[in-house]
């Protein structure tokens, strides 16, 4: 029945120049999507408006599912489009439209009419009132209520006739690349893909790195953060994925350090390489997926002291979320199955019985110091030895 899509679309505050680079980094990314589905389609811009055709076979599902990904969309209308033959026939087509999406008709109505095309013979009062009285006489179960209409029919005149009543919602947010880039620390957990999800929602280009530990973190472990970053990049395009070994640092840390400190200072290091990395790429921000008080390294002061090492900022979308609610967006974007796999992401051999949960500054500090002999080799060791992972849905 459908063919074609209208997109809605709309943030506010996004005027002049910045529209068309809204509107055309949206087009991109819609193009870029619909590339993963069965069919060939175009996507045009037409007076202020953005329309998907399909102009070959397609699959109506699997489209709508791959735009509900597009960031910048707010809602998604499946169009029907008709020639202009003349009053009699829109009406004939306009009742079978209702009759064939409608198959509980106990429901209210009102029809909607612009016309973009100014010399259609009637104005949008009168079509809009006769194709509402020609659509009660054909179904007498609906009525009208031009207040609080359960079903909006939209009847737009332009050069072909747009007829359309659903709006499928979209996810909101801003066409991605209209806002720089980030680095996204992405663990095998459940937070760190909806903090990458939540910030590049915003337009945020994102890659990310994960710090591995093998022998102690598994193969098993490696590729879930993978398949993590994978289930992402449905939303964020395509990124970087950036695995450092970091088991020398850890063992050196391990091995230096008093144990209830080493998170606390592996964290710092994990900050500092991320942020180095996220330098060479061009990435001015970092992402993690912290929330507070959620484990002893995230506490206020335990995020105080690992936030120190950074010169970039560090976004953290889910700082003040309830687990709960972190898990509701996990699901929502289909990256919680994967998250909740059993492999350690971070070996329990590294984590302290009783972890400090308020690091002193100064303290921690002074026992880096015992790091100063090799750590700055290791660091560029992990940095130059990082492996690249190229994620593209
Ligand atoms: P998540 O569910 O995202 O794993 P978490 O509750 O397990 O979070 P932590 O392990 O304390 O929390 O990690 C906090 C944040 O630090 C993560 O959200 C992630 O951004 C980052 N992080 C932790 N471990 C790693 C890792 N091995 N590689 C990359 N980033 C990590
Ligand atoms: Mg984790």
């Amino acid at each position: 029945m459908f063919r074609m899509f209208l997109i809605k679309y709309a943030e506010i505050g996004v005027k002049g120049k910045n529209r068309y680079l809204f509107e055309d980094a949206l087009i991109a990314q819609i193009k870029r999507t619909l590339r993963r589905v069965e069919g060939r389609f175009s996507v045009t811009k037409e007076s202020g408006r953005i329309y998907v055709e399909a102009v070959s076979d397609f699959d109506y599902d699997e489209t709508v599912a791959a735009l509900k990904t597009v960031f910048g969309i707010v809602g998604i209308c499946p169009v029907v489009l008709l020639q202009d033959n003349g009053y009699e026939q829109l009406s004939k087509d306009v009742v079978d439209y209702m009759g064939r999406m409608y198959p509980d008709k106990n429901r209210t109505f009102k029809v909607q009419v612009r016309r973009a095309r100014k010399n259609y013979p009637m104005d949008s009062m009168e079509l809009a009132r006769e194709l509402g009285s020609d659509i009660l006489d054909a179904y007498p179960e609906f009525s009208v209520d031009v207040h609080h209409p359960q079903i909006l029919l939209q009847v737009e005149i332009r050069q072909y006739i747009y007829v359309y009543s659903e709006i499928i919602p979209g996810p909101g947010g801003m066409p991605l690349g209209t806002n720089g880039k980030a680095m996204l620390l992405l663990s095998g957990g459940i937070d760190s893909p909806v903090a990458g999800y939540m910030i590049a929602k915003r337009g945020v280009v994102i890659d990310a790195v994960y710090f591995h530990a093998p022998p102690y973190t598994s193969e098993r472990a490696k590729q879930k953060v993978v398949d993590l970053a994978k289930l992402v990049s449905r939303y964020s395009g395509p990124m970087r994925l950036h695995i450092v070994n970091f088991t020398d640092i850890q063992l050196y840390i391990y091995d230096k350090c008093p144990h209830d400190e080493l998170t606390i200072i592996m964290r710092r290091y994990m900050m500092k390489i991320a942020e180095e990395i996220a330098r060479k790429e061009g990435a001015v921000a970092l992402i993690t997926g912290e929330s507070i008080g959620q484990v002893a390294s995230q506490t206020v002061q335990s995020l105080t002291v690992t936030n120190e090492v950074c010169t970039m900022p560090v976004f953290r979308p889910v700082i003040g979320f309830d687990k709960q609610e972190i898990v509701d967006i996990a699901l929502k974007i289909d990256t919680y199955e994967t998250s909740i796999q059993p492999y350690e992401d971070c070996c329990t051999i590294f984590v302290a019985k009783h972890p400090v949960t308020k690091p002193n500054l100064q303290a921690i500090r002074r026992s880096e110091e015992n790091l100063v002999e090799k750590i700055d080799e290791m660091f560029k060791e992990a940095v130059d030895t990082a492996e690249v992972v190229e994620i593209d849905e």
